[in-house]
């Protein structure tokens, strides 16, 4: 919810998502979802790419314009471009934590939300 500076000061706003009833409810529920997948899950923030890359030998194909192509993982990180070989072996692996991290980033974006109204509600 957008607090717009007029709005500041008036009285409590109902959640529009959950109703006030269930909101605990709701949020025990996704509370224990991201624990489930947080605990002993790997997760990984970052996309996988393929790039192009010459190894240096002379008398590599690659020399000749024949690129090797391999897989990266990658993310910024403070400001950086983080990124990382990945064997084709592990491409099903990486991909499947990288969505368990989008998962869990949804999990606690949701109990952020929350938090947002009950802040907006003058919970304690
Ligand atoms: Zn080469």
């Amino acid at each position: 919810m957008v607090l717009i500076p007029a709005m500041k000061g008036r009285t409590r706003v109902p959640s529009p998502e959950i109703p006030k009833g269930r909101m605990g409810r709701a949020e025990r529920e996704i509370r224990s979802r991201l624990s489930q997948m947080s605990a002993g899950n790997w997760l990984v923030r970052g996309s996988l790419t393929t790039r192009e890359r010459v190894c240096g030998k002379a008398n590599c194909k690659c020399a000749r314009g024949e690129k090797h192509v391999g897989l990266y993982l990658i993310a910024s990180k403070e400001g950086k471009l983080r990124q990382m070989f990945v064997p084709q072996a592990y491409e099903a692996r990486v991909q499947k934590w990288i969505a368990q991290y989008k998962e869990a980033e949804n999990l606690l974006e949701q109990i952020s939300d929350l938090c947002w109204d009950k802040i907006q509600n003058r919970e304690e």
